[in-house]
């Protein structure tokens, strides 16, 4: 499925000079014939030489002067070098951030032309950096390779689950993560949007420290991190750090995920997402709507749930 807001023009003739009819299908190819090649056991793609060779990139660089977070520059020996920043704190700069950025880059070789310098494949490419298309398709590829298909498949089975579960194991996102080496966000975003294209949002989000109110089941969550669908290939809002409502059962101990029937005022929270322009209302004047129906995981002291954009009130 590809989003609203994308060049098909551009996406038609990358697809006609790389000789296939479906670019998503020659992406999902072409990232698990790599991602082999950056196999370590137990579990991860590790972006070392042997892949980065496979793309003509002679190796990564800590580089502080660029202004982007990462840049694929061509060499004089027909070959590139991956230039990157090195940020020590976290949020910024975790290891699982610093694999996207490179897998972003040397995504970036798919779309070049066969003649060295970082020439564009297709004369519908703007130029590196600026396309929003070619970003989009980036974006799509480094998901791919660092979460293949088949290695998600697998991590599943071995869980006694698979793709097609209803509800999803959402318990499972932050163990895979951790396994694969990527942000929970992202391994979200790449399960439900990219492989399963389903309009799923995703959040993860835990008590504030204050959470305990005189209502015993109502308390104050902070959102962690975020897989909100978009369906275009621009991001909606961040929503991580704002504080929600949630009514939890503190004696819930779920190992597993269930089904839930989930404050309709969600919805309005991910509408926001979808609207920068607008200021955020916090979610407690949020207008009230009907329930929805969700999915809910406990996994320690944070919740993850799951709702469809496309959702119907919950009976
Ligand atoms: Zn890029």
């Amino acid at each position: 499925m590809l989003p609203r807001v994308i060049n098909s023009d551009l996406i038609n003739d990358l697809a006609r000079r790389l000789g296939t009819s479906d670019l998503l299908n020659w992406i999902e190819t072409r990232t698990a014939e790599l991602a082999r090649l950056g196999w370590k056991r137990p579990g991860f793609v590790d972006l070392g030489p042997r892949l980065l060779a496979e793309v003509g990139v002679a190796g990564c660089i800590a580089d502080m002067k660029i202004a982007d977070l990462a840049t694929i520059r061509p060499q004089e020996t027909q070959s590139y070098v991956i230039h990157h920043h090195y940020f020590r704190t976290r949020p910024y700069g975790s290891v699982e951030d610093h694999r996207f950025w490179v897998a972003h880059e040397l995504s970036h070789t798919f779309w070049f032309s066969a003649v060295p310098g970082g020439l564009p494949l297709s004369s519908h490419q703007k130029a590196i950096g600026s396309d929003p298309t070619i970003e989009w398709l980036c974006n799509r590829a480094a998901a791919a390779l660092l979460v293949p298909r088949g290695l998600l498949e697998a991590l599943l089975r071995e869980e006694g689950y698979n793709l097609r579960d209803d509800p999803p194991p959402l318990h499972l996102i932050p163990n895979f993560a951790r396994k694969l080496r990527v942000a929970p966000r992202l391994l979200a975003r790449r399960w439900f949007h990219d492989i399963l294209s389903s309009p799923r949002n995703v959040l993860c989000i835990e008590p504030t420290p204050r959470s305990h109110e005189k209502d015993h089941n109502t308390t104050r969550f902070r959102i962690l991190w975020e897989a909100i669908f978009s369906g275009s290939t621009k991001l909606p809002r961040k929503l991580q750090g704002r504080v929600v409502r949630f009514k939890y059962q503190h004696n819930d101990d779920l190992v597993r995920t269930i089904r839930h029937s989930l404050d309709g005022r969600w919805l309005e929270l991910i509408a926001q997402a979808h609207t920068p322009s607008q200021k955020a209302i916090p979610f407690s004047q949020l207008p009230s709507r009907p329930p929805i129906a969700a999915e809910l995981a406990r996994v320690g002291k944070s919740v993850i749930l799951s709702f469809s954009w496309e959702t119907s009130p919950s009976s």
